[in-house]
C-alpha cells in the first residue's frame, strides 16, 4: 500500500478515471489532488517511454511517489496508427472533437475497423524504483459516434455492441484498457 500518491495528469476525465480504478484496487490511502506542476513534452517514442517521463518529471517536482499513464489507439487498417500519436492525430493542440472527426475520415469506406487501446502505466517512487505493466481492449471504430459518457475517442470504439461512450463509468471501468493496466500494475506489486 502506497500512502499517498500522485496522478501524473492535467486532463480531469482521466484522473477521475484512474482514481476510481485506484480505489477499487486499494493501491494507495490518498490520492493526493491540487498538485501543479511544469507542462510535460511527451518526447518518447512508445507508450512505455512517454509513461515513464511524464511520471518521473512530477516525481521531481513532488517528492511524492507517481502513477502516470499514456493511451494509443491501433487501428489494424491504420497501420496500427495513431499508436503514440492519437492525442495529436488531427495536429498539436487537437480537441477530442478534431480527433474524432480525422479517424472516422480516415476510415471512410473501410471494411476492417478492428482496433484496441493500449495503455502502460508507470509508477514511480521517489527512491528510484520504477514499475511499469500494460493492459489493452479489443474493438472495432463505428462509423458514427454514439453514447455521451466517457471521453476521446469513447464514442466512436465499440465493445461487444456497445460504445466506451454507451457505457456507465463502473462498465468502462470494468473492460477498459487503463483499468487492465492499472490492475496488473497492482498484482505486480503483490496486491
Ligand atoms: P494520453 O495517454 O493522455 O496521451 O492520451 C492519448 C489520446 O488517447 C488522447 O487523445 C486521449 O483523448 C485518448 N484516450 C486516452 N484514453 C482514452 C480512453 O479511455 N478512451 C478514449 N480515448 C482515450
Amino acid at each position: 500500500m502506497i500512502p499517498r500518491l500522485v496522478v501524473a495528469s492535467k486532463n480531469p476525465d482521466k484522473i477521475s478515471e484512474i482514481e476510481e480504478i485506484l480505489r477499487s484496487l486499494s493501491l494507495t490511502d490518498e490520492i493526493v489532488r491540487g498538485l501543479d506542476w511544469p507542462d510535460i513534452e511527451e518526447t518518447g517514442r512508445t507508450l512505455k517511454e512517454n509513461a515513464l517521463i511524464k511520471a518521473r518529471a512530477v516525481v521531481e517536482f513532488t517528492g511524492l511517489p507517481v502513477v502516470a499513464d499514456d493511451t494509443g489507439l491501433e487501428v489494424d487498417a491504420l497501420g496500427g496508427g495513431p499508436g503514440v500519436n492519437t492525442a495529436r492525430y488531427a495536429g498539436p493542440g487537437a480537441s477530442y472533437e478534431d480527433n474524432v472527426v480525422r479517424l472516422l475520415a480516415s476510415m471512410e469506406g473501410v471494411e476492417d475497423r478492428t482496433a484496441r487501446f493500449r495503455t502502460v502505466v508507470a509508477l514511480v517512487m521517489p527512491d528510484g524504483v520504477e514499475v511499469t505493466a500494460e493492459g489493452s481492449v479489443e474493438g472495432v471504430i463505428t462509423k458514427e459516434r454514439r453514447g455521451g459518457g466517457g471521453f476521446g475517442y469513447d464514442p466512436v470504439f465499440e465493445v461487444d455492441g456497445q460504445t466506451l461512450a454507451e457505457m456507465t463509468a463502473e462498465d468502462k471501468n470494468a473492460l477498459s484498457h487503463r483499468a487492465r493496466a492499472l490492475r496488473a500494475l497492482a498484482a505486480s506489486l503483490g496486491l
